[in-house]
C-alpha cells in the first residue's frame, strides 16, 4: 500500500463529508466498542489480566533474540523451515523463491497485516502468481481494488449495500444485502480457490517459543484451510509475535478475542507445529516460517519499544474519537487509528507521517481500551516533541508555541498579551457571550464547529492586586 500519511488532513476532510462512510463507521465502531465492554465485564479481574498480558509481552520483547532462536529450534525439529527476512523486499523474494521451487501457480492467503505492510500480493502478482485473499473482508477489499481500513475488520468502511452492489457487478450474484446470502456466495467461490491452490500463506497471532508453535485465531476457518489444504504452507510473522510459553498464550488469547470482537474466544484457534508427518492424515507437506524484521529490531532499541507489544486487536481504533469519525484510510497506510499513528512514523520515518502524531485528542481512550495497556498517548506526545525538535512541526504551530513560551517567560508581555486577548474576544463575542468565529486563518478552523469562550474580564493578576489593595 502506497504511503500517504502526510495527506491526513485532506483525507480526513473528505471522510467527514462522506455520508456512507459515516454511517458505516458509526455502526462498526459502536458495535465493536460495546461488544468489547460486555466481554471484558465478564472477566473477574480484567485489570489484573491486562497487567499479566502486558508483562508477558514486555518480557518477550526483552528476551526477543533468545526466544526467536528457541522458537526456531523447536519448530525445525518437526520439519518446518525457518527463514529470516531483514525487510519487506527480502521477504517477498523468499516467498517467490519458495513458490518457484514448488512449481506454485495459485496462492490462497488468510488475513495478515505484515503482508499488507510489505506489499506481498503485488510482488507475487508481478512474479506471475495468482493470489486470492480468503478472509471475507479481505476478499471484498481485493475484489474492489481497495485496501483494508481496520486491523481486524478490513471493511469497516463499507456498508452492506455497497457489498451487495460489488458482488452483483464483479461476481454476477443476484442482488441481495442479506449477510448470510452474501457470505454463502463468497464461501462457494473461495472453496474452489482453497481446493486448487498449491500454496497457502498465513500470518501468525503468536509464535510460542517453548513449543515451537504458530498460533492463528480466526472466525471464518479460512486460516485453517490456507494452512492445511495446499501442499505448501508459508507463515509470515513479524519477529515481535514471539512469546515465551503456552501459559502466556493462554493469557493473551483470552484478551485478544474479547478486545477484538467481543467474543470469549474466536471460532477457530489453530495451533501449528510443523509440516505433516508420514502418519498424519492431512496437513501441508512443506511448512516455511519467515520471520520478518522490517524495522522492528530498530524500534526495539528505542523508547518506543512498547509499541511492539501490540497484539493487533483493533480495540484502540474502535475507542478513538478521531478514528470513529475519519476511518482507517485517512491515516494513509496499513496501520490506522491510535496505534497506527505511532507505528507508521516509526516504520516509515517520522517526516513521512508527520501529521499522524497530531491525529489524536490525547483523551487516553486508546490506553484504557488496550488489552496490553500500551501508553499510546505518551508515545504520541514523544513523537510530537521529536517533530518539533527536528523542525518538522507545522510552521504556524512552531511560531505559536515559540511566541507562547516567550510570553510565559516575560511577565510584562504575558500581561499585555492577556489584555489584548480579553479586548479582542469581548469585541468579537455574539449576543450569547461566545465567539462564533475567530477571524485568524488557523484559529478560524477551530471555530468552524464550536464556539470559543471569551477571556474572563479580569485576569488572575488583576484580581489578586485588587484584593491586596482591599485588605
Ligand atoms: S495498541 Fe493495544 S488496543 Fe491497539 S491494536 Fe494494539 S493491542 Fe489492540
Amino acid at each position: 500500500m502506497e504511503l500517504k500519511a502526510n495527506a491526513f488532513a485532506q483525507a480526513a476532510t473528505i471522510a467527514l463529508e462522506d455520508i456512507q462512510l459515516q454511517t458505516a463507521l458509526r455502526r462498526g465502531t459502536h458495535n465493536a466498542y460495546s461488544a468489547r465492554l460486555r466481554a471484558m465485564s465478564e472477566v473477574t479481574d480484567a485489570d489484573a489480566l491486562r497487567q499479566q498480558a502486558r508483562a508477558a509481552k514486555l518480557r518477550a520483547l526483552r528476551n526477543l533474540p533468545e526466544l526467536l532462536e528457541r522458537f526456531e529450534a523447536n519448530i525445525v525439529q518437526r520439519g518446518a523451515t525457518v527463514l529470516w527476512a531483514e525487510d519487506g523486499e527480502a521477504c517477498n523474494r523468499l516467498v517467490v523463491e519458495i513458490a518457484r521451487q514448488h512449481a506454485v501457480q495459485r496462492v490462497v492467503k488468510s488475513k495478515s497485516m505484515a503482508t499488507e505492510e510489505i506489499n506481498l500480493n503485488q510482488a507475487l502478482e508481478a512474479a506471475g502468481l495468482s493470489v486470492i485473499e480468503t478472509d471475507l473482508g479481505e476478499y471484498i477489499v481485493q475484489l474492489d481494488g481497495d485496501s483494508p481500513s481496520h486491523i481486524v475488520m478490513p471493511i469497516m468502511h463499507k456498508t452492506r449495500e455497497q457489498v451487495r452492489d460489488l458482488f452483483a457487478e464483479k461476481l454476477g450474484m443476484a442482488p441481495s444485502d442479506d449477510p448470510e446470502q452474501l457470505t454463502a456466495f463468497a464461501r462457494q467461490k473461495l472453496r474452489e480457490a482453497f481446493l486448487s491452490a498449491e500454496m497457502g500463506i498465513t500470518g501468525a497471532n503468536f509464535l510460542i517459543a517453548e513449543t515451537g508453535t504458530v498460533a492463528i485465531v480466526t472466525n471464518e476457518g479460512n486460516g485453517r484451510m490456507c494452512s492445511s489444504l495446499p501442499p505448501v504452507h508459508v507463515v509470515i510473522a513479524g519477529i515481535e509475535k514471539v512469546i515465551e510459553s503456552v501459559a502466556d498464550f493462554a493469557t493473551l488469547v483470552q484478551l485478544l478475542a474479547r478486545s477484538a470482537t467481543g467474543q470469549r474466544l474466536t471460532s477457530y484457534v489453530h495451533l501449528m507445529g510443523g509440516a505433516a508427518g508420514p502418519d498424519d492424515p492431512d496437513g501441508p507437506s512443506h511448512m516455511y516460517v519467515i520471520l520478518l524484521d522490517n524495522g522492528r529490531s530498530r524500534i526495539r532499541e528505542t523508547e518506543y519499544a512498547e509499541a511492539l507489544a501490540c497484539i493487533r486487536c483493533g480495540a484502540c481504533l474502535n475507542a478513538c474519537p478521531v478514528y470513529q469519525k475519519v476511518g482507517g484510510h485517512a491515516y494513509g497506510w496499513v496501520y490506522s487509528g491510535p496505534i497506527g499513528a505511532v507505528i507508521t512514523p516509526l516504520l516509515e520515518g517520522i517526516a513521512n507521517a508527520a501529521l499522524l502524531p497530531y491525529a489524536s485528542s490525547l483523551c487516553g481512550a486508546c490506553r484504557t481500551a488496550c488489552p496490553v495497556a500500551i501508553d499510546i498517548p505518551g508515545m504520541l506526545l514523544r513523537l510530537r516533541a521529536e517533530l518539533v525538535a527536528e523542525g518538522e512541526a507545522a510552521p504556524a504551530l512552531s511560531a505559536g508555541i515559540a511566541a507562547w513560551a516567550r510570553a510565559m517567560a516575560t511577565p510584562l508581555l504575558y500581561e499585555l498579551g492577556g489584555a489584548a486577548a480579553r479586548l479582542a474576544t469581548r469585541a468579537m463575542a455574539s449576543a450569547n457571550g461566545q465567539v462564533r468565529h475567530l477571524p485568524i486563518p488557523l484559529l478560524g478552523n477551530w471555530t468552524q464547529n464550536r464556539d470559543f469562550p471569551p477571556f474572563a474580564p479580569k485576569s488572575f493578576r488583576q484580581l489578586w492586586r485588587e484584593r491586596q489593595c482591599e485588605s
